[in-house]
């Protein structure tokens, strides 16, 4: 019980868990290179003794003992800049855990179709609280046909679902994709990826479990080699947590673990009891990310000497409308924030989820502006072994000189870093994730509509046209 420390994290990850990563299975994934960057980082969210971040990692709980914020239902405007501040200072491996806070919050609308569940709920939330440990967010399913639902599918294992049930549980077959942090965190949490309807009652499910649970393998995926050079890749040396693709082969989930199993009404509620929550996240990351570009291209166009023409002038504008609004949808999301009836505070949707689609529909754009602004050294500027190399170093830096009041040096630093975040492997990986992660853009089109207040719209249209309903 209580809060632990960066070396109980790692061991605790020896605990016999399944774990795959480029073709070889891992029985200790402290001992793996792949995993290194992102054992390190989640390791770091239990550090407690910084007096310069406990303040934001550390909250106080209901029964008085002390808990990572991670878990802290949000009640007034206060604990949601806290959560703001918190992501900032997290890594991805706790920034999922979000999802038993969420989960916990609608315990009381689970309670309504079955107190079971909500009981349930309660229970998972405060046993990882309490042990600090952390889960991740099994949500989207293969998916097979997307045109066809569960029920419809060739094979109907392509969503998650109960295929028995017995006096100690349920047993559940399928897989959840692209999952964050999934080998590195305590908890599987699962919960279904859409509403459900009549006759989908088998997909109707949702749990959670230790992720050592026999019949759980889960194959990963990461985008950055265990042995990158910090100097040639500034940004995903040192930031890399693989995804799991988690494979639930006939797992059995004992009922004191089971949070729904067929009551399909529940499914819609659970699927988008996170939803804002991530793309909060989301926003939040954008936010940090559209200024750092503004800024990378600032630096570098000053380095080559072409910052006051008139086209960058222009493009570094169009960058800063892009950070502005992304800002400008975070803060004000904050600032009007909502109440639910059970007192837990939230960020305007709308505000979010118009501010994740702008973000990600522009997203392309920018990086595209970027390079324009960039030039072909963006890919092609040489590695730190040849600007090592004896007979290289000197020509090398040579050429790469603009001027006398930059250094070489850092010329070549600002391209590694503009290389590394959106031109290679890691970048690459972004181009998709902003526009996929936490929900397409479809996704945050139909929350939109969805909240919108179409009647004063209507209204207003009506009135400056004189009609009279
Ligand atoms: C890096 C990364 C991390 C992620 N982390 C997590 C995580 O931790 N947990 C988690 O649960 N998920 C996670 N995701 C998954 C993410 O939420 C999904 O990628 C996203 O919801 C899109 O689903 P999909 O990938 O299956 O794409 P698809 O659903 O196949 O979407 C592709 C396109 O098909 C369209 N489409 C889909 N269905 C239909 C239909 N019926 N009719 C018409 N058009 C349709 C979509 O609008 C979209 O344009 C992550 C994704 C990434 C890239």
């Amino acid at each position: 019980m209580g809060l632990k420390n960066p070396q109980w994290y790692r061991d605790s990850l020896r605990d016999g868990r399944r774990i795959y990563i480029n073709g070889e299975s891992i029985p200790d994934i402290n001992e793996n290179d792949w995993f290194k960057v992102a054992i390190k980082n989640g390791a770091e969210d239990y550090n407690y003794t910084d007096p310069a971040t406990r303040p934001i990692r550390v909250y106080e709980t209901e029964d008085g003992t002390e808990a990572h914020r991670i878990f802290k239902v949000p009640t007034s405007l206060d604990d949601l800049d806290k959560r703001i501040a918190l992501t900032d200072i997290t890594s991805g491996v706790t920034g999922v855990t979000a999802v038993l806070m969420a989960l916990y919050n609608i315990k009381d609308d689970v309670a309504k179709v079955n107190g079971q569940y909500a009981e349930n709920i309660e229970r998972v939330y405060k046993y990882c609280r309490d042990n600090d440990l952390r889960a991740d967010q099994c949500i989207t399913d293969a998916k097979g046909d997307r045109s066809r639902h569960p029920k419809d599918q060739d094979d109907p294992d392509l969503y998650l679902r109960i295929v028995d049930r017995n006096a100690d549980g349920i047993v559940v077959r399928g897989a959840k994709l692209h999952i964050t942090s999934a080998s590195l965190v305590h908890e599987q949490t699962v919960m279904p990826t859409k509403a459900m309807g009549p006759g989908e009652e088998q997909w109707s499910v949702s749990f959670s479990i230790p992720t050592n649970t026999p019949g759980i393998k889960i194959a990963n995926r990461a985008y950055a080699r265990p042995d990158l050079s910090p100097v040639d890749y500034p940004h995903s040396s040192h930031h890399n947590s693989p995804e799991g693709f988690v494979i639930f082969e006939d797992v059995l989930v004992p009922w004191d673990r089971v949070f729904l199993a067929g009551e399909y009404q529940l499914a819609g509620p659970l699927a988008q009891s996170l939803g804002l929550w991530e793309r909060i996240g989301g926003l939040q990351a954008m936010v940090n990310g559209a200024k750092l570009m503004v800024g990378m291209a600032q630096v570098l166009t000053k380095y080559n000497g072409i910052n006051k023409a008139g086209h960058i002038q222009e493009k570094i504008a169009e960058m800063v409308f892009h950070a502005e609004m992304l800002r400008m949808a975070l803060e004000h999301s904050i600032r009007n924030y909502k109440t639910t009836p059970t007192g837990m505070v939230y960020p305007d949707p709308i505000a979010i989820n118009v501010g994740k689609y702008y973000g990600a529909s522009h997203y392309h754009k920018m990086v595209g502006l970027l390079h324009d602004m960039s030039g072909g050294l963006v890919v092609t500027m040489p590695l730190e072994t040849d600007l090592e190399n004896e007979e290289l170093s000197k020509p090398l830096r040579k050429y790469l000189y603009t001027r006398d009041d930059h250094k070489v040096d850092d010329r070549v630093k600002m391209y590694n870093l503009i290389r590394d975040m959106t031109a290679d492997a890691y970048g690459g990986w972004k181009l998709v994730t902003e526009l996929s992660a936490g929900g397409g853009l479809a996704a945050q089109r139909i929350m939109t509509l969805r909240g919108y207040d179409f009647e004063s719209a209507e209204k207003m249209a009506k009135k400056e046209a004189g009609i009279i309903d």
